[in-house]
């Protein structure tokens, strides 16, 4: 199989697998326990720890593990509203279901705004200054998207959030590792998976003093914060992975930026989804007249890639996303996405873009 779905997960390296397989055979034992075997997996968790701070650029502020990046901005958003009398949450059309699903949630007894994004995508910054004041508890923005690879100003915006005294959170499940992340953000949301790491596990940063009401309640582990028995496999995976992001920061970034200039001429006769300036270069979100994407999809063997994002797929529904940019049905179910990075080869790219042409042009 040729994975072109990179940003629905990306493939676990070879070095995550050897950090975390001792993990998961002899030393077994409770992080959380106080004798060697114990305390030995709770020193590999805070080396974990320390590597993810690291790949964050963060050398203040506290780090928190979490069973994924949904439940972190879950813990982020739940637990930073409603205090100081402050009871409204600003957000972006197009973020994920992880920010927007909880906010709407909490939208039953807050007062909720949704910025609309413009057609390529970016938030207007002047509608974002219109809706933060002084009831703005807190202003969740996404820094890479999921489905169309658009990169929102999160700085900018974070700067019109604090003038208001609202709090930032940034999903950067998309961004960690690949762009820079944004400075101001008072909270920033990631998941190891993404970045070849292991499912079922993401983190919480959070800047000095902040620190949202816990969402799980039980044996006070994570500082109090976050409770429940912390998997020493999966967090020295996830440590594994971003010291790998370091190390390889400027061999991914440069082998990224080399398909993404061989991708560009096999795709001429596909419209780009959103901003072709503001955007991560290892995601394509293509659309082509008249296509039926979820047939390609099907007629295209051996290549996995995807419609809008891996949420949206299964559901039937055109993506909330593509719908943002002022999409019509037709033109969302004519779209695609195409993601690839670490892993890709050139000739693979070069064969999946051929067979994917090839069958649209068959349609
Ligand atoms: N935010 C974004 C932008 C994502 O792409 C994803 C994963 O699809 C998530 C949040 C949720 O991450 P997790 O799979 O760790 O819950």
């Amino acid at each position: 199989m040729i994975y072109l779905d990179y940003q629905a997960t990306t493939p676990l390296a070879p070095e995550v697998e050897a950090a975390m397989r001792p993990w998961l055979g002899e030393k077994f034992a409770n992080p959380h326990a106080p004798y060697t075997a114990g305390r030995e997996a709770a020193a590999a968790i805070e080396v974990a720890r320390d590597q993810v701070m690291r790949a964050l650029g963060k050398s203040s502020g506290q780090l928190a593990f979490t069973g994924s990046a949904t439940e972190a901005l879950n813990w982020a958003i739940k637990g930073s509203v409603g205090e100081d009398g402050r009871d409204e949450i600003v957000t972006i059309a197009t973020e994920h279901a992880a920010v927007l699903d909880t906010v709407q949630y909490l939208g039953r007894t807050l007062n909720v705004h949704i910025l609309p994004v413009g057609r390529d995508g970016i938030v207007d910054l002047d509608a974002l200054r219109h809706a933060v004041g002084p009831k703005t508890a807190l202003v969740a923005a996404m820094l890479v998207n999921n489905e169309i690879g658009v990169v929102q100003p999160v700085d900018e915006i974070a700067a019109i959030a604090h003038d208001a005294g609202a709090l930032v959170l940034c999903d950067a499940v998309q961004g960690f590792g690949r762009i820079d992340l944004p400075r101001h953000a008072d909270m920033i949301a990631i998941s190891a998976h993404k970045v070849h790491g292991p499912k079922a596990i993401g983190a919480l940063w959070m800047a000095e003093g902040i620190a949202p009401e816990p969402l799980i309640h039980g044996g006070g582990q994570e500082l109090g914060l976050r409770s429940g028995t912390l998997s020493p496999a999966l967090c020295a995976g996830f440590g594994a992975a971003a010291k790998l992001l370091l190390k390889q920061a400027t061999e991914d970034r440069e082998h990224v930026e080399t398909l993404w200039e061989q991708a560009r001429l096999p795709l001429a006769d596909w419209t780009m989804n959103g901003s072709i300036d503001q955007r991560y270069h290892g995601n394509l979100n293509v659309r082509r007249e008249g296509l039926d994407a979820a047939r390609l999809i099907s007629e295209v063997r051996g290549v996995a890639f995807s419609l809008g994002s891996a949420c949206a797929s299964g559901s039937g529904r055109p993506s909330h996303v593509l719908r943002a940019l002022d999409l019509s049905d037709r033109e969302a179910r004519s779209s695609i996405r195409i993601g690839f990075g670490r892993y890709t080869t050139a000739d693979e790219l070069a064969e999946a873009l051929d067979r994917i042409n090839a069958a649209a042009d068959a349609q």
